[in-house]
């Protein structure tokens, strides 16, 4: 470490910035919300002036070109015992400043020596994206409450297991949402049962299995977790973005596959949960969608157990988005529905007259096995037989395949992508707008 990060109490100090320019408000910028005295000094005040006024001053910023002024100026600064920061010279400094992170109670630093700003604000964007936006609210409620533990748990070792399941629990969720209130009186009644550790569940969407594709908040469970629990769509690259020690469970769910039997799965959830553990249930795609997320909830609820749902991008958005055609368009599509090729055996038949409207996009999960049936379908119901269609395979992957022709020669497409991984069939007029990047893995059957 050849350079060491302290932090400063700001409340009530003293700070100036010497100089005008972008630069020096930019050093002002940093300090306005902040609760010290920010002193904004004219470098060609009288030098007597500007002694007097630098008096109690704890951190000088000097934004001025002139070598032999910063000089002057810093002399006043260091006379009146203040530490001397003096932009983009970094020789004449007594400290720099880091990349800050600013979010109130809770501030990060980075620092690189000045060897590469470009560096430090690169690894600020990747810190700060992996900050909850409602961080100061957890520092307040751990502020505040700060006493009432101290006093309720005198010894430090309970104390910090205490603070750790708060930051990992309801009080932190609570407060993260805003609830600061219920996160006081969560974080009030769990000092009152110290030893009853509170299990959660998250329902989480993986997304189409780019790790850029995940939520932010999904980042944070993965982090979080004690367990994850997840299925064959679920990438290696996304798995790995998890806590290194975090149990990995896989349940499969492949028509072909082993896989856990439904109710097995659940009751795994609601075992590890009413454990104490924090469970990730992970899925490929959104887990609202064909993901039996809801069943799962119902299950959780049920049984009582905490459970939260972080949707993901559904495999839906993510072929779009990859193609560049899209969903709906105010010129050629007014409606998107997300369909599935495999509706559950006895159930309501699928109204395909319904979906037959010229101006209607289908999009169409598990539908690659019965997509001869699909194209019959829509045929029979009077949808027009030149629509342009896509099948596409492992959308928004590397490996991603497509096929692009017309609803009347659908089962042909297919067939002749022969998808192995996942598969989309996406049906209506905007699909003859895609614009692909991958031309080559593309086989265009439609004559535009
Ligand atoms: N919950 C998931 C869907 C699970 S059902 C989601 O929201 O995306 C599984 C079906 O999703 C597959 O049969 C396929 O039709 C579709 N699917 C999932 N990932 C896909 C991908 N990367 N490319 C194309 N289709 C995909």
């Amino acid at each position: 470490m050849r350079q060491f990060l302290a932090a400063f109490q700001l409340d009530g100090a003293r700070v100036a910035v010497l100089g005008e320019g972008p630069a020096a408000e930019a050093k002002a910028r940093l300090f306005v919300d902040a609760p010290c005295d920010l002193l904004r000094l004219d470098p060609t005040s009288p030098a007597e002036i500007l002694a007097k006024t630098l008096v109690g001053v704890r951190l000088a910023f000097i934004a001025v070109d002139d070598r032999a002024e910063v000089e002057r100026l810093a002399g006043f600064a260091r006379a009146a015992g203040a530490l001397v920061n003096v932009v983009d010279q970094p020789d004449l400094c007594d400290f720099q400043t880091p990349a800050l992170i600013d979010r109130g109670e809770v501030v990060v630093g980075i620092a690189t020596g000045g060897v590469s700003p470009v560096l430090a604000r690169d690894l600020r964007a990747r810190i700060e994206a992996l900050l909850p936006a409602g961080l100061d609210r957890v520092a307040r409620l751990a502020r505040d409450l700060r006493g009432a533990v101290k006093l309720a748990l005198p010894d430090y070792g309970a104390r910090r297991r205490f603070w750790e399941r708060v930051l990992r629990g309801a009080p932190t969720r609570l407060a993260l949402a805003g609830q600061e209130a219920e996160a006081r009186r969560e974080l009030l009644r769990a000092l009152n049962r110290p030893e009853h550790e509170s299990g959660l569940v998250q329902l989480v969407g993986a997304g189409p299995g780019d790790p850029d594709l995940l939520t932010l908040k999904a980042l944070r469970a993965l982090q979080d977790a004690d367990v994850i629990v997840h299925d064959r769509l679920v990438s290696a690259e996304i798995l790995n973005l998890a806590r290194r020690d975090a149990r990995r469970l896989y349940v499969g769910k492949a028509a072909s596959d082993h896989s856990v039997p439904q109710d097995e799965i659940e009751a795994l959830l609601i075992a590890e949960a009413r454990a104490g553990r924090r469970v990730v249930r992970l899925k490929g795609g959104d887990p609202f969608v064909f993901g039996r997320g809801g069943e799962e909830l119902e299950a959780l609820r049920a049984a009582g157990v905490e459970a939260e749902v972080i949707p993901g991008v559904t495999a839906a958005l993510a072929c779009a988005a990859s193609l560049g055609a899209p969903l709906t368009h105010r010129d050629h599509a007014h409606a998107v529905t997300l369909l599935t090729g495999r509706p559950k055996t006895g159930g309501a038949p699928i109204d395909w007259a319904a979906l037959s409207a010229k101006d209607h996009t289908l999009a169409i999960y598990m539908g690659a096995a019965s997509a001869g049936e699909i194209e019959a379908n829509l045929l029979a119901a009077g949808r027009d037989p030149a629509t342009p269609v896509a099948v596409i395979e492992n959308g928004g992957l590397a490996s991603e395949r497509v096929v692009i022709g017309r609803l009347d020669a659908l089962s042909d497409l297919v067939a002749r992508l022969a998808p192995e991984g996942p598969a989309l069939l996406l049906i209506g007029p905007t699909v003859a707008l895609a614009g692909l990047r991958g031309e080559a893995l593309v086989r265009r059957e439609f004559a535009a």
